[in-house]
């Protein structure tokens, strides 16, 4: 189903992100039939280009990064035909009266600022200035939105200025992950999980988030932010809210995000002995060295994390004494994504004690190989007597849900169109994000006076050896890393 005609404006129109993601992830879109023909999008950027000249930079990142689509000659060309460029800095006054020209009225209209946050009060300021904006106007965000509680506040306050909470689209694109959108419909729309998602049944939760990738050219930002920065505090907090939260009433953006807060409030203090983390070290691959992280980040002293694992608890009734695991790093083994929910043992095994001990685990895999599996323990086919194996009940999303050989789509194609449709369920809000920043603050404070140096850990490994006796000294052990 198309959705409304629309204006939408890229600031940063030219950088990586639109590049490899904004841009790629319209063309699917309008593949797919959803964008109409009157929609415009709109190039922003410092970059001197014409509007030829910003259509062939699209043209060529939509070669690069949405290869193999199903889109017939031609229809890559009546894409870039909605396509133009205005030249514009943020912190400038030209521009603004051409970018006003080009929007139409009585359209969304929607802002992307795919730039650095030091520029979202500029653009805020200037597009209210020049009328760009106006009261239905949404401005979607990216990360990373503050570097700690008081300049997310400040972050909020500065948008606050010029544009309605309705009005700002927070993105965190594991929200927009197709099994993570899955995951809230088997908790909610299946009579089979609810009952059973409690402490009572629950033994613990695991989140993994694994990259085999180093920080690469991001090494100036990252080491300002760390793996606690960059993945926990929004990331790897997101999917513990939507795995712990309570049933909204609704999915509707505030009944989901109302209870989503409660479970960041919920969260306890985590104590120093709870948190390993890691730094990663040189190694040799198969194309070549790859550098250490201090290297790769120019610092040869940095404390700067690169993984992370912790344990933390959300206080609640449904919660209380289930622990939650959530590790992330880079240059790990493999690229792994995945939530495991460890149901408890049986009470008792009327199988006798050769018959092993079994447990039901729900696996949800963000990536590699999108899908939820439920582990489940059956009999051991044969003659051989009553032996327990355990076996997977696969939903496997190409093969449950795509045509054949499809990948589900990515998270930004679901995201833009529900800035356009007016939908915020999937993004986050003030508040959950300055609640986010109040658990992780105190952490880094604490690393900080104590003077913390993170663990080395050998790249392509599974993380710091401490990581593992985190877990392992509650009689537990990691998943998702294989
Ligand atoms: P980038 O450096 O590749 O691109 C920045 C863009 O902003 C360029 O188009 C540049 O011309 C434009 N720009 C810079 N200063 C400007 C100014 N004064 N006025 C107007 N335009 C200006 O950055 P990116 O990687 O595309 O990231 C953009 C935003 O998205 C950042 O906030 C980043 O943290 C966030 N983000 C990026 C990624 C990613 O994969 N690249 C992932 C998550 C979040």
């Amino acid at each position: 189903i198309p959705v409304d005609p629309f204006d939408l404006v890229i600031f940063g129109g030219t950088g990586d992100l639109a590049r490899r993601k904004i841009l790629p992830a319209l063309f699917r879109r309008y593949c797919a039939g959803q964008i109409p023909s009157e929609a415009r999008i709109v190039g922003a950027a410092r970059a001197e280009y014409d509007d030829a000249g910003y259509r062939d930079f699209a043209a060529e990142a939509i070669r690069e990064f949405a290869p193999g689509r199903t889109c017939e000659d031609g229809t890559l060309g009546q894409f870039l035909e909605r396509l133009s460029y205005v030249t514009i800095d943020a912190r400038g006054d030209t521009g603004w009266e051409d970018l006003a020209s080009k929007l139409q009225p009585g359209r969304v209209r929607a802002f992307y600022f795919s730039v650095g946050p030091g520029l979202f009060g500029d653009l805020a300021d200037r597009l209210h200035k020049w009328g760009v904006a106006d009261a239905d106007s949404r401005i979607v965000v990216e990360k990373p939105f503050g570097h700690d509680l008081a300049s997310a506040r400040a972050l909020n306050h500065t948008l606050a200025a010029h544009f309605h909470e309705s009005q700002i689209y927070r993105i965190d694109h594991y929200l927009g992950k197709e099994t993570v959108q899955n995951l809230m419909a088997v908790r909610f729309g299946n009579m089979l999980f609810e009952p059973l998602w409690n402490a009572q049944y629950v033994d613990h939760i695991q989140i993994t988030v694994a990259e085999t990738v180093g920080v690469g050219g991001r090494g100036e930002y990252y080491d300002t932010a760390g793996a606690m920065r960059d993945m926990m505090q929004n990331h790897l907090m997101q999917l513990l809210c939507l795995i712990a939260m309570e049933p909204p009433a609704r999915f509707e953006p505030d009944a989901v995000r109302d209870e989503k807060l409660k479970v960041i409030r919920a969260l306890d203090e985590v104590l120093p002995h709870h948190i390993v983390r890691g730094q990663y070290d040189a190694a040799k691959g198969a194309e070549g060295d790859y550098p250490s992280y201090r290297e790769a980040v120019g610092n040869p002293r940095s404390k700067t994390e690169s993984y992370i694992a912790l344990k933390t608890h959300v206080s609640n009734w449904r919660w209380a004494g289930t622990p939650f695991y959530l590790r992330t790093g880079k240059r790990l083994k493999a690229r792994s994504s995945v939530i495991s929910v460890m149901f408890k043992d049986t009470p008792h095994s009327i199988f006798g004690a050769e018959a092993g001990r079994h447990a039901n685990v729900l696996t949800i895999r963000l990536q590699p190989n999108e899908g939820i599996t439920l582990q489940v323990t059956i009999k051991e086919p044969g003659p051989g007597g009553m032996r327990l194996v355990d076996v997977p009940l696969d939903m496997t999303f190409a093969e449950a849900l795509g045509p054949e050989g499809s990948d589900p789509p990515d998270a930004y194609e679901r995201l833009i169109m529900d800035v356009i449709r007016g939908n915020q369920t999937l993004f986050m809000r003030g508040d959950e994000v300055e609640a986010a920043w109040a658990w992780t603050d105190p952490i880094i404070a604490g690393w900080v006076r104590r003077g913390e140096v993170p663990k080395p850990y050998d790249s392509g490994s599974v993380g710091p050896g401490d990581a593992d006796l985190l877990i392992q000294r509650d009689g537990r052990e990691w998943r998702g890393i294989v």
